[in-house]
């Protein structure tokens, strides 16, 4: 029989919740009895201005249904700590943390500037390695955590005119990788979403049609799923959309083994190159955690020279 799921008792910060799919997190998490944060600046998309409203309407909404929510009005970058106070002054503690606050400064690399380059690091990473770390005490000390990193196809891919935002969203995803390895003894699970969904960010590059399809609503279940009790998996990636829910995960080819002595050359490279990037051969690997380079030199130094 399947268990429903519950966050009766579980104090949720998320931040950049005013909208997008940040709120609809937020309102999903209220409906299941989670005591819920509500972070949000209340700024542009480009992240200038700040307001208290976005934060406030959420709020308003859960608790105009009967739910138990408190806004916050803090900067991620700047104010990470004052984020975790709002959920300990009101709540006692932190369960779960979903990093989703962000801002785009999309620019071809050509026209891209360094500010533009490192605010979009600021906000996504930068703010999301602040406010974990804040909360990282709490979760180790109660022996219980749940983060989700937000990456974006952007940074697993790439996408023109997001150099800035596609490094920032594939550094979330190396740095929940490593929680995940730090967390485990903790029963802290961290696991990184990569969504694409109807909001502020992408109304005006998709057409109405499509984004019709891509609902935020429809992204809420699998992040309920992954930061609930029986969540089971730690250090995953997620492509998340339109009903589509789908892991990804690395992929090393069966490669190629060539002796390490002086006959190693970019020649010998040159003339198995194909080897290197086939991934029809036997011993493609799924890797989730360093090589064993130990095992690859027993095979190596056996070799005859190239
Ligand atoms: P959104 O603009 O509606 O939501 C982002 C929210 O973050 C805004 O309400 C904004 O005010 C808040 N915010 C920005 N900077 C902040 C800061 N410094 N401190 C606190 N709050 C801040 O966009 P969204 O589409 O709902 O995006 C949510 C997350 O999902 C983002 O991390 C985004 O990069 C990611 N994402 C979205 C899509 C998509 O298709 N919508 C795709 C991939 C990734």
């Amino acid at each position: 029989m399947t268990q429903d799921i519950s966050f009766k008792d579980k104090v949720v910060i998320i931040t950049g919740a005013g909208g997008g799919l940040g709120k609809q997190y937020a309102l999903r998490f209220a409906e299941r009895g989670a005591k819920v944060v509500v972070n949000d600046l209340g700024g542009s998309l480009s992240g200038s201005g700040n307001s208290t409203k976005a934060a406030d309407v959420v709020v308003e909404e859960i608790k105009s249904k009967g739910g138990t929510a408190v806004s916050n009005y803090d900067n991620v970058v700047t104010n990470a700590e004052g984020i975790l106070k709002t959920a300990v002054d009101n709540f006692g503690t932190v369960h779960v943390l979903i990093n989703n606050a962000g801002i785009l400064k999309d620019a071809s690399f050509k026209k891209m500037t360094e500010k533009q380059f490192t605010d979009v690091l600021d906000v996504h990473l930068n703010g999301s390695f602040r406010l974990t770390k804040a909360c990282w005490p709490y979760f180790k000390k109660q022996n219980y955590g749940r983060i989700i990193m937000t990456a974006s196809p952007a940074g697993l891919y790439g996408n023109f005119g997001q150099a800035n935002y596609s490094a920032a969203k594939l550094a979330l995803v190396g740095f929940g990788e490593t929680l995940a390895k730090e967390g485990y003894k903790n029963n802290i699970k961290v696991n990184a979403i990569a969504p694409l969904a109807k909001s502020r960010m992408t109304e005006t590059i998709m057409p109405p049609d499509i984004l019709e399809r891509l609902l935020p609503q429809k992204i809420s279940p699998l992040v309920l799923f992954l930061t609930s009790d029986q969540c089971p998996t730690t250090g995953s990636i997620y492509e998340v959309a339109a009903g589509l829910f789908a892991q990804i995960r690395w992929e090393r080819s069966g490669g190629l083994y060539l002796r390490p002595d002086n006959t190693l050359t970019p020649e010998a490279i040159l003339n198995r190159f194909k080897d290197i990037s086939d991934f029809t051969k036997p011993g493609v690997q799924h890797p989730v955690q360093l090589n064993d380079y130990n095992q690859v030199w027993t095979v190596t130094s056996k070799l005859p020279s190239n």
